[in-house]
């Protein structure tokens, strides 16, 4: 990131969003995140309180190691 201070919007905080959100902060972006409900809502896809985290991928196991990278970030 350059010198300049980097100011990001993120619309929709879910999955993807809270991600990108988060590296984005990591690498010293200013970041602000909006959503139309309130974090941790049970009404997008990653939200609720049955979900998990799986590294095996049936479709195609090239995918495990990047399963695997993303869990331990
Ligand atoms: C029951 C279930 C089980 C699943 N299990 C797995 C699993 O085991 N493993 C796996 O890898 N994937 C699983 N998935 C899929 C995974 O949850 C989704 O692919 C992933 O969460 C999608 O991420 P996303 O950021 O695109 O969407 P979401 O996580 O749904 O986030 C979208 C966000 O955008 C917000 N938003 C939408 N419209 C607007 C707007 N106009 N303005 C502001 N905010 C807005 C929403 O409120 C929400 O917070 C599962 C999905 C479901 C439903």
């Amino acid at each position: 990131m350059s010198a300049a201070r980097k100011r990001v919007a993120v619309v929709g905080v879910g999955t993807m969003g809270t991600q990108a959100a988060w590296r984005l902060a990591a690498r010293g972006a200013e970041v602000v995140g909006y959503d139309r409900f309130a974090p941790g809502h049970d009404r997008s896809a990653a939200g609720g309180e049955t979900r998990v985290f799986r590294s095996a991928h049936f479709e195609d196991t090239r995918y495990v190691p990047l399963l695997r990278h993303a869990d331990a970030l």
